[in-house]
């Protein structure tokens, strides 16, 4: 659907008042909202996070009022609520801007703001650095440190985000310029590689490239590009975003590809929303859309074209669980499903409550502990229905959660990527 253009929102980055005015307060999706589930309270449920927005726009409310920003910043921005919904809310671009506004109203702490900076500025764009961290993370989690620090004061925190590092060491090794495609050619296209991918799962991405390039598609690996920006985006810094998606656009636009290839849930549907990011701005606003229109979740371009190389067994119980931005973000559902069931051997359970967060949904997991955890425990008793070996997941925050929370309670399954899983079969050929 498109939205006619108005000033960046009615209160500077705000909430776009005609997204708000779709709301018809029907309820239909509070049933799916994560969080409304376990607080129980209308303000932290879609219909009353819209309501207090619309306050915010008639001037009812100040964007910095006592309680505002803990309902917007309660919720995952999963976008569960805009699949429910009837009326067409597209809820995650109304709490993002709800989110921006709040950070343009609202003093934060000298440390919160230095932070951010931190977090926002100096690390995420510079893939050397995260790559850096990455390995000091996998280092402090083999020499325990995490069980050192946690009696300390903040100790917890830091203990907890050691939790997520994965066990598998980040590969050192950069990929390839290019991967070249194994008998006729039946594409071309470009991989996006990410920043937290890039850094910490790697293997994922040559993994990606070499699926690609079984089943007849040439992968360029462009080196000159940039973190997506959707950290920024959940976290209330379009700005930010923005300039990333421009560094993004320009590096990458030129290329004589099919599509633009990731396999982050998260990033890709940021990628597809450059559009709506620099929607207000005349000189980036046509290449942005030209630019989200090519933009394509590894499953979703492999599902679509087909496998034209067979994947060797795999004597495994495999189930799916659905990451938040792929699922709701960008509707590809069947597709994940349809190429596990294409693995000859695989016993493909489904998961209940597959479609619902798991709790990392970005930052949430270091902002919000102790309701990530909760969902996190909810998930994992869902996991252990399944009795599979093998949870597949397509997003490296949900890789990382997931398999916290299985070992945390001690389960033999592991959790790995559909990228990877393909990759393994058709090594098993
Ligand atoms: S967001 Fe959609 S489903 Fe939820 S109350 Fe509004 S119209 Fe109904
Ligand atoms: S995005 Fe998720 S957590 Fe936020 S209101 Fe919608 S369903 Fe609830």
């Amino acid at each position: 659907m498109t939205i006619p253009l108005h000033g960046l929102a009615d209160h500077g980055e705000g909430p776009v008042s005609e997204l708000i005015s779709r709301c018809v307060h029907c309820g239909l999706c509070l049933p799916t909202c994560p969080t409304y589930a376990l607080l129980g309270v209308e303000m932290d449920s879609p219909r009353g996070r819209i309501r207090l927005m619309k306050n915010v726009l008639d001037g009812r409310l100040e964007p910095d009022a006592a309680g505002y920003d803990d309902h917007i910043y309660k919720c995952l921005d999963c976008r569960a609520c805009e699949t429910a919904c009837p009326s067409g809310v597209e809820f995650g671009k109304l709490v993002e801007g709800a989110r921006a506004q709040i950070e343009r109203a609202r003093p934060r702490s000298a440390f919160a703001r230095a932070m951010r900076w931190l977090v926002f500025r100096q690390l995420l764009p510079h893939h050397a650095r995260l790559a850096v961290l990455a390995r000091l993370g996998h280092l402090s989690k083999r020499l325990r440190i995490g069980t050192l620090v946690r009696p300390l004061p903040l100790g917890r925190r830091l203990a907890s985000l050691l939790d997520l590092v994965p066990d598998r060491a980040p590969s050192a090794r950069p990929l390839p310029a290019s991967v070249a495609a194994h008998g006729a050619v039946r594409g071309r296209v470009a991989l996006f590689q990410g920043c937290v991918m890039r850094a910490a799962f790697a293997g994922t991405n040559l993994a990606t490239a070499r699926v690609l390039a079984r089943n007849g598609v040439e992968v360029l690996v462009p080196a000159a590009q940039t973190c997506c920006g959707a950290l920024h985006v959940h976290a209330g810094e379009p700005t930010d975003a923005r300039e990333l998606a421009r560094r993004n656009i320009a590096s990458l636009e030129a290329l004589d590809v099919d599509a633009f290839i990731v396999n982050a849930a998260g990033c890709g549907a940021n990628l597809k929303e450059y559009g709506w990011l620099l929607r207000e701005d005349p000189d980036w606003r046509k290449r942005a859309e030209r630019f989200s229109g090519l933009v394509k979740d590894a499953i979703e371009y492999l599902a679509e074209l087909g496998l034209s190389a067979i994947p060797g067994s795999l004597d495994a119980t495999v189930t799916y669980d659905d990451p938040c931005h792929l699922l709701h973000g960008q509707k590809v559902r069947d597709q994940p499903r349809a190429l596990l069931r294409a693995i000859p051997g695989v016993r493909f359970v489904e998961l209940g409550e597959a479609d619902w967060c798991c709790g990392s949904a970005g930052i949430y997991n270091v902002t919000q502990p102790d309701l990530s955890r909760q969902l996190l425990h909810r998930k994992v008793e869902h996991i252990r229905r399944t009795g599979a070996d093998l949870v597949v997941t397509a997003n490296p925050g949900c890789e990382m959660q997931l398999a916290a929370g299985l070992r945390a309670d001690g389960s033999p399954a592991s959790v790995i990527h559909l990228m990877d899983l393909l990759e393994r079969a058709y090594g098993a050929r």
